[in-house]
């Protein structure tokens, strides 16, 4: 991976800016950075809306949210299943690790994921890639996320948005991704996601 790789995109400036204004008020919030994907009905909205609803959320501040991808399924013979919108969001938090995760199912809920079939296509799927420095073998929650470290399609956009992040136990995501590569995922530059206002 090289600084000139075309599908690493510097966040824009629009973002940064609206993370500089963003007001937090939140009382000794942790980090928490969570991706979401989605490749069933209106991707781009469908993502926005997870946004939002993250934002919503009480005890939850967003505060930088990725350019968004476009990458194939995982799991699946090639074209079986409609691509995948990416993107990551950074988040600080009053909400432990546990309710963040219910937090993130309610909003898979709600935009009626069915959980039919492993890999199967979703509306949209919150994963928790990180929460502060926790390391936790649980299966219902296992932190960092098992398979962050090897996913381009978690890696490119969570590089954009912090790029000295580091995976805990598996180091800087920017050396994870430069071994990973990002293959298969396609930078959506005629899209955009907004931070709520
Ligand atoms: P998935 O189908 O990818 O949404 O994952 C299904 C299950 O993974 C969920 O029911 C979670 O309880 C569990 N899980 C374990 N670790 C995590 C994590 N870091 N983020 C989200 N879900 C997780």
């Amino acid at each position: 991976m090289t600084s000139s790789d075309p599908t690493v995109q510097p966040v824009p400036a629009s973002v940064v800016e609206q993370v500089d204004a963003a007001d937090v008020t939140l009382s000794n919030p942790k980090r928490a950075v969570i991706s979401l994907g989605s490749n069933l009905g209106n991707r781009l909205e469908t993502l926005q809306g997870a946004v939002d609803a993250l934002e919503d959320t009480p005890g939850l501040r967003v505060k930088a949210v990725s350019p968004v991808y476009e990458t194939e399924p995982w799991g699946v013979a090639p074209g079986s299943q409609p691509s995948y919108f990416n993107a990551v969001v950074l988040v600080k938090t009053t909400l432990p690790p546990d309710s963040l995760l219910e937090r993130g199912h309610a909003i898979e809920e709600a935009f009626e994921r069915v959980r039919d079939e492993r890999w199967g296509p979703r509306t949209i799927d919150v994963d928790i890639l990180a929460y502060q420095d926790v390391v936790s073998d649980d299966p219902r929650l296992t932190l960092p996320h098992p398979r962050a470290h090897e996913r381009a399609f978690v890696l490119v956009p969570w590089h954009d948005v912090d790029p000295s992040a580091e995976v805990p136990g598996h180091g800087p995501v920017a050396e994870l991704l430069a071994s990973v590569g990002s293959q298969g995922v396609q930078a959506r530059a005629d899209l955009e996601l907004h931070l709520p206002e």
